[in-house]
């Protein structure tokens, strides 16, 4: 059976081949460096990752372009509450998703493009939409008029033909009841940091930068664009309809989307504190590699319940792997030995691939390694393994190590990174505003430990290297 998705925009598993050639265009909605990306956010992007990765194994090439929105509402809000420019205000934490993605193994896309990068063409884009009526102005902002694109809801499924027109909507994220005309360039509020354009003195609504940077390197029609199920509404319903309002052509032709990961059965929430991000599972001495299984083993479209035992699961399904591996590798075989084998990890090979081909089946494709490591555990303890054997096993232990990524072991850095150390600083002014001084003594001793010495000012916190 051929590759095939599920696709939302369709609501049906449809086979997958590219539109041009072998090469994959993809867009995939990537962080808002606003703070550090939590378990949940890194369950989207690892998904991506196997996702690129099965394409890749079934002989595609990728085209891959992440966006990195670094200028939003929050974004906005935080940097100017701490004195910054966006630029210092991002940089922090575009370099610690750029640190937790490399840690957790995910494949760097083809580019990264930065929302304030791509000013220029998110203005005349915006022009654009002006022109074939699809704008109003009202207080100095452009607003989408959505009663002017028939098909909004068509990817969301939602019926918003009784919306009332003219409402509009400021905010970046909003919910499906609040289906209104959204904002392409907001006008300048004292003291925010904007542009100063010939469509108005003021910086982009959220939604244009994906549509604008995802055309300008892909085209007009892209192969795939995925994200988090969040994303649904509004943000791909509004992409979708700016770019077929500047094109008249389909914007995406697969749209996947992966489902929430939750925590203890409960949603991750700041308010309920149950926000791990990927260094607070290395500080509880879990390896990168060990979530990275957790969070590929659960079937993209299911949601995901994370526990502390299903990490320590992990951990011990990826020992259990390395030393399948190395016995392979180490141990000395008969020539001759129990027949069938060779078959058997032909069809382990191919109920592999058949269960990633059949919507990414992660959690199928593991169970079929598992049951032939099983089984050949099983030969190897009577004696009749043979060698001949052992280059088609590892064969198959690479196949899946290619997509899911887990059997090299991480060596251990103890070096703090700036990231950590303004991470740490952060945390360290939380808790003495919240009058936890134990914590903020601790956070100071293990600073000290790794060589960085803290000065309280009037101006905030000083850190330098001894
Ligand atoms: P953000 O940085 O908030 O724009 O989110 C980055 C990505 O993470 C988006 O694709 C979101 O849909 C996704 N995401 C956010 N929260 C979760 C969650 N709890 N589980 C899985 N994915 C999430
Ligand atoms: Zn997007």
């Amino acid at each position: 059976m051929a590759l095939r998705f599920y696709n939302t925009l369709t609501q049906q598993v449809e086979e997958f081949t590219p539109l041009h050639g072998n090469e994959v265009r993809m867009y995939t909605c990537g962080p808002t460096v606003y703070n550090y990306a939590h378990i949940g956010n890194l369950r989207t992007f690892t998904f991506e990752d196997i996702l690129r990765r099965w394409l890749q194994a079934r002989g595609y090439t990728m085209n891959h372009v992440m966006n990195i929105t670094d200028v939003e509402d929050k974004i906005i809000r935080n940097s100017m509450a701490q004195g910054k420019t966006l630029e210092e205000y991002t940089a922090v934490y575009t370099k610690a998703f750029l640190d937790d993605t490399a840690l957790l193994r995910l494949e760097r896309p083809e580019r990264y493009a930065k929302a304030t990068e791509h000013i220029d063409e998110m203005v005349s884009a915006i022009e654009t939409l002006r022109d074939r009526g699809f704008t109003y102005l009202s207080e100095g902002s452009t607003y989408y008029r959505i009663a002017n694109f028939p098909t909004y809801g068509k990817l969301s499924h939602n019926d918003f033909s009784g919306i009332r027109a003219g409402a509009r909507v400021d905010v970046d994220e909003y919910d499906k009841a609040d289906a209104r005309d959204f904002v392409l360039w907001k006008a300048k509020k004292e003291g925010e940091p904007s542009w100063d354009e010939p469509i108005g003195d003021g910086r982009p609504g959220w939604h244009i930068e994906c549509s604008v940077m995802a055309m300008k390197y892909l085209g007009e029609t892209l192969d795939i664009h995925a994200g988090g199920v969040d994303l649904v509404f509004p943000h791909h319903e509004n992409e979708i309809a700016q770019s077929e309002a500047i094109t008249g052509k389909p914007f995406a032709r697969f749209w996947l989307h992966a489902e929430h990961l939750n925590v203890d059965m409960q949603k991750m929430s700041k308010s309920i504190g149950n926000i791990y991000t990927l260094r607070d599972i290395v500080e509880m001495g879990y390896s990168p590699e060990a979530l990275r299984y957790l969070l590929a083993s659960v079937p993209y479209r299911k949601k995901l319940n994370f526990t502390l035992d299903g990490l320590a699961a992990a951990s011990t399904a990826i020992e259990r792997l390395r030393n399948f591996k190395l016995r392979l590798e180490t141990d000395r075989y008969p020539e001759a030995g129990e027949p069938g084998m060779a078959e058997r990890i032909a069809k382990a090979r191919t109920q592999f691939d058949e269960a990633l081909d059949d919507d990414l089946n992660t959690a199928e494709a593991l169970g079929a390694v598992f049951e032939f490591v099983r089984d050949a555990n099983t030969v190897m303890d009577a004696g009749n393994f043979a060698a001949a054997d052992a280059p088609a096993a590892l064969a198959l232990l690479a196949r899946f190590d290619s997509v899911f990524d887990v059997l090299r072991p991480t060596v251990k850095d103890d070096s703090v990174s700036d990231a950590d150390v303004e991470r740490l600083i952060g945390e360290r002014t939380q808790a003495k505003k919240s009058r936890n001084f134990a914590r903020a003594d601790e956070i100071r001793k293990q600073l000290m430990d790794a060589g960085i010495v803290l000065e309280d000012t009037k101006d905030g916190v000083r850190w330098k290297r001894k």
